[in-house]
């Protein structure tokens, strides 16, 4: 596995590399979700870049950026294992030189949810990604669905941006009860790591009572605060249901409709969904 730090040398290096070339974005401390984008990625292209950088943009001053678990020495092990081609792992400073000042802005799917808990947060996410599709000029580019609306920002801004690339979903991995991988999940406690698995279970609460007939938005909605307030260590953030192709707000439940939710537990905060 190649190692690379610097854009130039990756840009070359790109602009050779054997076709079809699969890109895999992560900010590391790789994990069985990453593995998943990897492995669809090792599948369908001949040459895997994977980028590991933890992008200060997409941190607001008072978020975790300083805590977020780093691990780059197991990780580029890891992902040598994995038989990944190219590991980009850009400085900040080559990312962001001082006077770096442009930046990519979705305004209406940026502005609710995520958006709206973590301002700035989509503003970096679509910046570092449209560098990183700049840069390593994939065919095809992996994203996972548990971060559903900045999967739905990238196809957005691949479009119209004319990136060009294939956005590829991948399914959310789980642990063995529910709980959705993620880097942060570490930070947990014993006693918020056995709550932890609420967060998914109240989804599939709500899935149950609309397998049992009940559509009404706001009756599911209420049936997950109220699940979900039964667990002390859980404050929650939001609770949406939204079409997943326009994420406009839905009344009526129905397939294609998509369950949002964001909740603290500690010091941690987690996001989960569901599509129905
Ligand atoms: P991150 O390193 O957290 O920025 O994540 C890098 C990529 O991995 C993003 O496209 C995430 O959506 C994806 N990802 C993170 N956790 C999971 C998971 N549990 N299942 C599938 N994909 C995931």
């Amino acid at each position: 596995m190649k190692i690379i730090k610097s854009i130039p040398l990756m840009q070359s290096i790109s602009n050779k590399a054997h076709k079809p070339v699969g890109l895999v974005p992560t900010m590391g401390s790789i994990h069985e979700g990453h593995i998943k984008l990897i492995n669809a990625s090792k599948k369908q292209n001949t040459t895997t870049i994977v980028t590991l950088f933890v992008n200060p943009a997409q941190f607001a001053e008072n978020e975790d950026f300083h805590t977020y678990p780093r691990n780059f020495q197991k990780d580029k092990k890891l992902l040598s294992d994995l038989g990944v081609d190219i590991l980009f792992a850009p400085e900040t400073s080559q990312m962001y030189p001082s006077g770096f000042q442009t930046s990519v802005i979705n305004d209406r799917l940026s502005s609710v949810l995520e958006g709206e808990k973590r301002p700035g947060h989509f503003r970096g996410v679509s910046t570092i990604v449209s560098k990183l599709l700049n840069i390593t000029k994939p065919n095809n580019a992996y994203f996972g669905q548990k971060d559903f609306q900045q999967l739905l920002i990238i196809n957005k801004l691949n479009n119209d941006l004319n990136h060009g690339v294939k956005i590829v979903s991948i399914p959310t991995v789980r642990e063995k009860d529910g709980l959705a991988l993620s880097s942060r999940n570490i930070h947990l406690n014993q006693s918020e790591r056995k709550t932890a698995n609420k967060i998914y279970a109240s989804l599939k609460h709500a899935e149950s009572l609309y397998l049992n007939g009940e559509v009404n938005s706001d009756s599911i909605i209420y049936a997950i605060q109220t699940y979900l307030l039964k667990e002390s260590l859980i404050k929650i953030e939001y609770i949406s249901i939204r079409d997943k192709f326009t994420f406009e707000d839905v009344s009526t439940v129905m397939p294609g409709s998509i369950i949002l939710i964001a909740v603290s537990i500690g010091k941690t905060r987690l996001i989960d969904n569901l599509i129905i």
